[in-house]
């Protein structure tokens, strides 16, 4: 935290307006005028004031010790299971059921599930509603930019309908991909 010195700072302001009043010249109707190079001397004035005022602000700006302000929010979050979230991933051996990448992260497999019916819209954390993916298609399952076919339950399309992937098994249950395909790929 930074501690202004008011006293300097009132002083400032003070000074200021008194030049204000010294440079205006008021005009027969009640207006004020002000020469373009007087406009710009206070200008300049104000530009110096603001500097005295802000500078030690802003230096603590530069060395990044000045804290960023922060905002309390309030998440609600269903609580997953990540027992059964881990299994999965190992039976389908961390492969993404859309491109069929397995990614290996220090030697380990890597994937991420995803819920067809989201969890945040009471979709169930079941094995029959989940995919395991890599992100990049996990991400664009989540927004709805692919979908599964309903039709077939295994065409992986695009936005514009165009099969992009056949889904590798294990299929989710029809009613699931259906949610998804109505509610979150056709919104
Ligand atoms: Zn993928």
């Amino acid at each position: 935290m930074t501690t202004r010195n008011y006293p300097i700072w009132k002083h400032h302001i003070d000074a200021a307006k008194q030049e204000l009043r010294q440079i205006l010249v008021e005009n027969q109707d009640g207006t004020f005028s002000i020469s373009e190079k007087k406009f710009n001397d206070a200008y300049n004035k104000v530009s110096d004031y603001i500097e005295v005022i802000e500078k030690p602000k802003l230096e603590l700006l530069e060395k990044k010790e000045y804290p960023p302000e922060k905002v309390t929010t309030t998440i609600t979050r269903s609580v997953r299971d990540t027992a059964l979230s881990n299994k999965v991933k190992e039976e389908r051996n961390y492969q993404c059921q859309i491109c069929g990448t397995t990614l290996s992260i220090k030697g380990k497999g890597y994937a991420e599930t995803h819920h067809v019916k989201p969890l945040g819209h009471d979709g169930l954390d079941i094995n029959a509603n989940m995919l395991v993916l890599c992100p990049n298609h996990h991400v664009l399952f989540d927004y709805g930019e692919i979908a599964i076919s309903p039709k077939d339950c295994k065409t992986v399309v695009d936005k514009e309908g165009i099969r992009i992937f056949t889904l590798i098994p294990p299929i989710p249950k029809k009613e699931y991909i259906e949610y998804h395909y109505n509610k979150i790929y056709k919104k």
